[in-house]
């Protein structure tokens, strides 16, 4: 629900952009022009991040796809990246996750994991429409989304077992001493 008012908050900043721009005097044209270029530079640069990332995650790490894992979170396309480090992120529409997250968590705690990245894939699931924030400067606050992320696996799996398989992955962290984020 709060993801759709951010979306039409987004919309119609955009819609309402030309608008404003044209109700201003001719000396405000090179303004549009240069903020022309910009969306089109971040458009561009946002439909192009996915795939050098993608690139680079192959080539550094390895990855393939696990159908299993698809099968439970009702996701499209889960790869597991070989890395002892427990990790899960979603590009796109795909998600990512370790093979050192399979090694700590349990299979209702893995589901939570991807439940969370799940609601990326959701978030991400209208290319242009996630994209609006670069050409609006409505960011939402990425504290909020993971806030959201987590409410929505929470209410799949429950909150114990999502509890349980986050503080399996602190546990790990805290113990290899590393001060790297766990899951986004
Ligand atoms: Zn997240």
């Amino acid at each position: 629900m709060g993801l759709r008012f951010y979306w039409l908050a987004n919309v119609f900043a955009l819609i309402n952009a030309p608008v404003v721009f044209f109700s201003m005097s001719c000396d405000m044209l090179w303004f549009m022009k240069v903020y022309f270029i910009y969306a089109i530079m971040a458009i561009a640069l946002m439909l192009l991040a996915p795939t050098v990332y993608k690139v680079y995650l192959m080539r550094v790490y390895g990855y393939e796809r696990d159908r299993d894992l698809e099968e439970l979170a009702g996701i499209e396309k889960v790869y597991v990246f070989n890395s002892a480090l427990p990790k899960a992120f979603t590009l796109g529409r795909e998600v990512f996750i370790s093979a050192g997250m399979l090694d700590i968590l349990d299979g209702e705690e893995l589901k939570a994991v991807l439940t969370h990245e799940k609601f990326h894939v959701a978030q991400n699931a209208t290319p242009l429409l996630g994209r609006l924030k670069v050409l609006t400067f409505l960011p939402i606050s990425p504290e909020k989304l993971e806030i959201m992320a987590d409410e929505y696996a929470a209410s799949i799996v429950g909150k114990e077992v999502l509890e349980s398989a986050k503080k399996k992955i602190t546990e790990f962290y805290s113990t290899v001493e590393l001060g790297e984020i766990e899951y986004v």
